[in-house]
């Protein structure tokens, strides 16, 4: 066991920042080599993360690696293929009052950051922000989730074996060693968890102000209407609801239709379970477990005999909760009070489209929000007219994987984004540097901004600041003009010529 007294974790936050002073991490071959033995780490220890994640959640070797290990895999080589791209300083367009002066955006590290993740995908949510912060040049404190705890273990015994010791260290413990860890300075805070503890978190930073990325939860809602398939809109709810037990951020809470739909729906469930897990559930390798007891009986208390149209039946010793679907939900049952984060599925009967935005909107913004429809305006209707930190129309959790788009909450479910190019966003101060012409002309031409003031002068400001809505960009301009020259010779020289020629 590593020591986490106040007094350790002062040290350790006061070895990364001196790290970080050397300026080490700003050097972009050693963030490639730090990414690349984070690389090799994933490689070299995959059937150790499949084993943790099979001890933490009884997850199954494919959703292990599709979500965990070759995600990480996919994203850390994503990072090392773009570093010298993303990383390189921007040279914007700058205005007339500008012309001689060079504007740059330099992509600076914001020095020592604090990552916190969760235990439901234990490894990825703590990795995925620690990899974008490595490529962006800072240093890192870990803080995985002590739910997960044979995952956490295995990350606190792995990274001192492959990344620099001092610039990313990690810190293993319960809320009290994290209520601790808290009270120092960090550059960057990057939490996912619940809204809860994000807030507390969210508290904490605002002690100094530090920037923070909070990736929260809540209820994601699902609306199906009667144009689309219903087998397979039930398959994809389904699989969402079911993956890593429910224990999704982004996995659909619960469902709003019709009650015809709802029937259906119910049948669809009885003909597709059996054929993905057998006919006795437990036994399937492919279905995880609650994470822990607390959890569990959270859970438990959810629903009751009555409204359970499919499943319902648990095991306390195993962790087990078959995947339920509940009918009739009213909106002030228990399930439909906080975020479900199991594979319960409530489905709120709702007669049209427009009851359900209007549902949606009268709770806290959700992360996600899933539509099933081939009827183009009620897709338009639910984009036009709902606030959610991403949508999948006709699928659910797939947009995660899409990471040319940010991921991310809004409201309650969440502040910033990452993923791709905007998780190395994330972790990068954007500094703006104007480099202006101290020469004779740019003096000249900046001296209308000095005392005393007077009409000709304002007049000359305004016209040099106005934006123009310019097709050409202001560097061609030089050229353009060359080229005018260019052509208006030639053309006054044939003019002279003919005169000439005619006078004669
Ligand atoms: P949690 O909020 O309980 O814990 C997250 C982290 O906070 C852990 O590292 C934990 O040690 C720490 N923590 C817990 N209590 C604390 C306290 N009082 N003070 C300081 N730190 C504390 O969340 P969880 O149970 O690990 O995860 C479940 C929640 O996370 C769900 O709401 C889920 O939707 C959300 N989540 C969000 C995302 C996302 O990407 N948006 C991903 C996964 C999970």
């Amino acid at each position: 066991m590593k020591d986490y007294s106040a007094e350790a974790l002062k040290n350790i936050v006061q070895n990364a920042r001196n790290a970080f002073n050397t300026g080490r991490t700003k050097d972009l071959k050693f963030r490639k080599k730090q990414l690349k033995a984070l690389a090799r780490l994933y490689r070299e220890n995959t059937n150790a993360m499949i084993e943790a994640l099979s001890i933490d959640l009884h997850k199954s070797k494919q959703e292990s690696i599709l979500t965990e290990v070759f995600f990480m895999i996919n994203d850390v080589e994503d990072l090392i293929a773009n570093l010298d791209k993303w990383a390189k300083p921007e040279k914007p367009p700058t205005g007339l009052a500008n012309m001689l002066d060079k504007a740059c955006i330099y992509k600076d590290p914001y020095g020592v950051v604090l990552v916190m993740g969760a235990w439901n995908y234990p490894l990825q949510l703590t990795l995925l922000p620690t990899a974008a912060a490595i490529a962006a040049g800072n240093c890192v404190i870990i803080k995985p989730s002590e739910i997960s705890t044979a995952s956490a273990k295995l990350m606190e015994d792995l990274i001192p074996k492959y990344l620099d010791n001092e610039c990313y260290q990690v810190v293993n413990g319960g809320v009290e060693v994290t209520t601790e860890l808290l009270k120092h300075q960090f550059d960057y805070i990057f939490f996912t968890g619940s809204t809860t503890v994000g807030k507390i978190v969210h508290a904490a930073a605002n002690k100094y102000l530090t920037p923070t990325t909070l990736e929260l939860g809540g209820k994601s809602p699902v609306y199906l209407d009667e144009t689309a398939d219903i087998l397979t809109a039930t398959k994809r709810i389904l699989w969402g609801k079911c993956l890593n037990g429910g224990q999704t951020c982004i996995a659909p809470d619960y469902l709003m239709c019709t009650k015809e739909i709802q029937s259906k729906v119910v049948e669809a469930v009885k003909e597709i379970l059996p054929k993905w897990y057998g006919d006795n559930i437990k036994e399937s390798p492919d279905y995880c477990r609650i994470v822990n007891d607390r959890n569990f009986q959270r859970l438990r208390k959810l629903y009751d005999a009555e409204k359970v149209a499919y499943g319902g039946d648990s095991d306390p010793s195993d962790k087990y909760i078959a995947p339920t679907i509940l009918t009739n939900v009213s909106p002030n049952d228990a399930v439909m009070q906080e975020e479900i984060f199991g594979p319960i599925l409530p489905i709120i009967p709702v007669q049209n489209a427009q009851e359900a935005i209007d549902f949606i909107n009268s709770r806290p913004k959700p992360l996600s929000l899933y539509v099933f429809t081939t009827n183009n305006k009620i897709k338009n209707l639910f984009l036009e007219n709902t606030s959610s930190g991403s949508v999948c129309i006709n699928d659910t959790v797939m947009q995660f994987g899409v990471d040319t788009m940010p991921f991310g909450g809004v409201g309650l479910s969440g502040m910033g984004a990452y993923h791709g190019k905007y998780s190395f966003d994330t972790f990068t101060h954007h500094k703006s540097t104007l480099i202006k012409n101290l020469g004779a002309l740019g003096e000249t031409l900046s001296s209308a901004r000095y005392p005393p003031y007077s009409d000709n002068k304002l007049l000359f400001l305004t016209n040099m600041l106005k934006k123009r809505r310019s097709f050409i960009p202001f560097k061609y301009i030089p050229y353009l003009v060359v080229f005018g020259l260019g052509v208006a010779s030639v053309f006054i020289g044939q003019y002279i010529k003919n005169s000439t020629s005619s006078n004669k």
